[in-house]
């Protein structure tokens, strides 16, 4: 799918939103909901969602939406950084196919970084393990 297009409601972040495809939830408001990344490229690989919204990507979201959007990123990448204690953060998004993109409903990556461990390639590594998965999102949403 290219930078142009309209929103597919069907999209895996979609189904999540509407209870209809289940995630390891981290954090929930009135505007984001954020979740561990099922594919994650290190430990603690959490996405941020604007909820009540068809944004596609990050040019596509209205002005309005942003604060309470980047509030939100800025809240759970706070909890990572408490929770996981990383020596750094990867704070990313991708906008098109032609940029990486796999996923079309507007999301933020929150990637946890250690000195001399690499990460995995993006949104082509293994599944997690969906338990360790619950106990990373206990223990970022406690630092919330
Ligand atoms: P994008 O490539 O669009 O920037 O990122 C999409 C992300 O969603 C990837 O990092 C991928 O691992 C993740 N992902 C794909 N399918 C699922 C899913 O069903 N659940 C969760 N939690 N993450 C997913």
């Amino acid at each position: 799918m290219s930078l142009q297009g309209q929103y597919d409601p069907s999209n895996i972040f979609a189904k999540i939103l509407r209870g209809e495809m289940p995630c390891a939830k981290v954090y929930e408001d009135d505007h984001v909901l954020a979740f561990m990344d099922v594919f994650p490229q290190s430990r603690g690989h959490t996405l941020v969602i604007p909820k009540s919204s068809e944004a596609r990507n990050f040019l596509e979201e209205s002005p309005e939406r942003l604060g309470g959007l980047m509030l939100g990123v800025q809240t759970v990448a706070r909890a990572v950084r408490a929770a996981l204690e990383p020596d750094g953060l990867v704070i990313t998004q991708f906008n098109g196919a032609a940029a990486g993109q796999t996923v079309f409903h507007l999301h933020f990556h929150i990637i946890p970084r250690w000195e001399g461990q690499a990460i995995g390639r993006h949104a082509s590594g293994g599944m997690a393990d969906p338990g360790e998965l619950r106990v990373l999102a206990a223990e970022i949403a406690a630092r919330i």
